[in-house]
């Protein structure tokens, strides 16, 4: 089984914890150290429980933390040749460089990352694996590729980026060149996006679908939610929208179908 909870996700910062029974990793630190302490002791988890630190890319929302939290506690840094030369706080205590087509293990869980099209140095996510039960977090993304897709299908959970609304972002407050930045390749994925890919790889297995990276100028949760249970056929109690200034509660997953599916093929 592996759990996973947020400990914040949208523009302003992004954090998620996955953990087994033995091992628990951070995904990206982009919340202030006093911050980050605060939400992961609401989740029962100190520094000290960390058995590393993966970073996605170096975007202020995803890594601002993370030079307080390696040097005041030591907490290995894993993170990408790319990402790791555009740190601006660069002076980690203790970190590793990995490549973003390569597995590696971490204690009992397999983290298998690979690389995402987005507008940062060597940007790529992360699959979580424990046993057979895995969870990918998908976020920070301008599309979604033949090869991404394939790292999503069979997934337990998921994080997805919902970042825009589409009549939100042509009409608010951003200026035409970075509406551009957003909806490029190398932008982000909004909700008429994650849609089709949460479609395209479910599965009865496939339990828990978090919405996150929400933009709070150019999104709302329901429109991500709307937009997203649009493309899901059963159990929409899977379907949750995570907040950007608080954390979520732990998510179990299980590997298990869920029950609503169970009951159907019988
Ligand atoms: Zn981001
Ligand atoms: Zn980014």
């Amino acid at each position: 089984m592996l759990e996973v909870a947020s400990l914040g996700s949208g523009s302003t910062g992004n954090a998620t914890l996955v953990r087994s029974a033995k091992t628990t990793v951070l995904i990206d630190c982009g919340f202030t150290l006093k911050e980050t302490l605060k939400r992961m002791a609401s989740l029962g988890v100190a520094p000290s429980d960390l058995s590393a630190v993966l970073i996605s890319h170096e975007h202020g929302d995803h890594v601002k933390g993370i030079g307080p939290l390696s040097r005041k506690f030591g907490v290995p840094i894993y993170l990408t040749h790319g990402t790791f030369r555009r740190l601006k706080d660069d002076r980690l205590l203790s970190y590793e460089l990995f490549h973003a087509h390569a597995p590696f293990t971490l204690g009992d869980l397999e983290i298998d990352p690979f690389p995402t099209p987005h507008d940062a140095a060597e940007s790529c996510q992360f699959v979580v694996r424990k046993d057979k039960v895995s969870f990918v977090v998908a976020t920070d993304m301008g599309v979604c590729p033949p090869f991404v897709l394939s790292k999503l299908a069979g997934v337990n959970g998921m994080l997805i980026e919902c970042n825009y609304d589409d009549d939100m972002l042509r009409n608010g407050p951003y200026p035409p060149s970075l509406q551009h930045r957003i909806r490029g390749n190398f932008g982000h994925l909004g909700n008429l996006q994650a849609g089709p890919v949460v479609r395209a790889v479910d599965h009865p297995a496939l339990e828990c679908i978090l919405l996150g990276h929400l933009s709070e100028k150019n999104n709302t949760e329901q429109c991500a939610l709307d937009a997203v249970l649009a493309s899901v056929s059963t159990n929409p109690e899977r379907v949750e929208v995570l907040k950007p200034h608080t954390a979520s509660r732990w998510y179990a997953i299980t590997g298990k179908a869920v029950a609503g599916d169970a009951e159907a093929t019988v």
